[in-house]
């Protein structure tokens, strides 16, 4: 990604650093080629050459860029699971996931991790992104998800003759298990995506209740997966299938939905982060009906909405770490809505806009694995930041609304916002 070669100033607003600390009222940030030199208060900043460039935050908030922790760039607001799968070919599919890449860089989203894609398109897209050939932002990436024979993602009835192959890797048993994450390191990803339990969308035979995969096979997939240097997470709803998670091994949990108080003692000792996704469970029971969801099914939503937003609180208040995002790309979430899941986090779980904050920059960018670099306004980081015109802490929901964006910016270049590229 093409680095500023300019020096920035940014003042007039109120800084949040990421960090969890209190913002600083009067805050600055100096930026000089695509990093942090100084953050902190206006009047401690260091002496300023000629031809700084300045950029002033209308009296609101300068923060770090926002990490979208769940990121299905290939999701195309669907309304029917098998749509992801079969209704557009990949060239098609590939096209559109440039698009929600650029339209999440446009939400303030500078960084994200994928939680599975069509195919390998979210390996090419980062590549794209990093070579600046589309906008979008700085990914990582899972590639096809694996999950056991008759699970979850295992939907196609065989009368129909349609493998999963763009989507998902079918296993039974850990010699598939192993054979498959193989594969995937051939395709260059650098998370191995898995399904350990099912999902109320799937109430029959599959539900939240349900486990996908065995211990053997998790345990087979993160063995290798760690061996060639890749994590591992999963869909973790159920109990028993968080707890196999976590004694298997795995880096992160998504959703980490019914957390017993076992679950939350070994997800703490491992400091294991999570990221719930949970205004994707409030948009099913909402939306549900118009999308023609029955009410089974939307029964099971608000079950896991209920048992997600209670572990979330434990473990935020045990001093767990959470990550923000979640699935957006269906028809009751569509992409840009991201930053709904921060306002349903402070309104609906009952977080404060800070804590919040730090899950969506600081913990997002250590889920990525790169905590050292991004996430935070502190000299030396690389220089993403979002300038939006309000105080966020105030009112949470300005994130919602691009129109508020003075600038998005990644290593110190906009990318988007009302100042378009002065230090381009
Ligand atoms: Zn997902």
């Amino acid at each position: 990604m093409k680095a500023s070669t300019a020096t920035t100033v940014i003042t007039n607003g109120q800084l949040i650093d990421g960090t969890g600390r209190p913002p600083i009222a009067k805050g600055a940030l100096l930026i000089e080629n695509e990093r942090i030199r100084f953050a902190g208060p206006e009047a401690a900043l260091p002496a300023l050459p000629n031809d700084v460039c300045r950029i002033d935050a209308k009296g609101g908030t300068i923060m770090p860029g926002l990490v979208e922790a769940h990121f299905h760039p290939t999701y195309f607001n669907v309304a029917a699971l098998e749509d992801l799968d079969i209704k557009y070919p990949v060239e098609y599919v590939t096209l559109l996931a440039s698009a929600n890449a650029k339209l999440a860089l446009d939400c303030g989203y500078t960084s994200a991790r994928s939680g599975g894609s069509l195919f390998n398109i979210d390996v090419w897209l980062k590549k794209a992104i990093e070579n600046d050939l589309v906008p979008g932002p700085r990914l990582a990436a899972s590639g096809r998800e694996i999950c056991g024979a008759g699970g979850l993602m295992d939907w196609n009835p065989d009368f129909r003759k349609i493998g999963m192959e763009g989507l998902v890797l079918i296993i039974n048993g850990a010699e598939e298990a192993r054979a498959a994450v193989r594969k995937l390191v051939k395709d260059g990803v650098e998370w191995v995506k898995t399904y350990p339990t099912g999902d109320a969308a799937v109430p029959d035979v599959n539900d939240h209740h349900t486990l996908c995969m065995t211990f053997e096979e998790m345990h087979a997939v993160v063995a290798t997966a760690h061996n060639h240097g890749m994590k591992v997470t999963g869909h973790c709803r159920a109990t028993a299938g968080i707890k196999n998670a976590l004694r298997a091994g795995y880096d992160t949990l998504e959703h980490g939905t019914f957390m017993d108080d076992e679950a939350l003692d070994i997800l703490l000792e491992r400091n294991v982060p999570v990221v719930p996704a949970l205004y994707f469970e409030l948009a099913s029971v909402e939306r549900g009906p118009e999308f023609g969801m029955s009410q089974r099914v939307i029964d099971g939503h608000k079950e896991t909405l209920e048992g997600g937003a209670e572990s979330a609180r434990r473990i935020l208040k045990a001093g767990g770490r959470l990550g923000m995002g979640g699935d957006y790309g269906f028809a009751w979430n569509p992409h840009g809505d991201y930053a709904k899941e921060l306002t349903f986090f402070v309104k609906y779980v009952g977080f404060t806009p800070l804590e919040v904050l730090t899950c969506a920059t600081k913990t997002g960018a250590e889920i990525l694995g790169r905590g050292h670099e991004i996430g935070t306004l502190e000299p030396g980081k690389l220089a993403d930041v979002l300038i939006v015109d309000g105080d966020v802490l105030s009112d949470i929901s300005l994130l919602e609304d691009r129109r508020r964006f003075i600038a998005v910016m990644q290593g110190g270049v906009v990318k988007a916002g009302r100042v378009m590229a002065p230090s381009a």
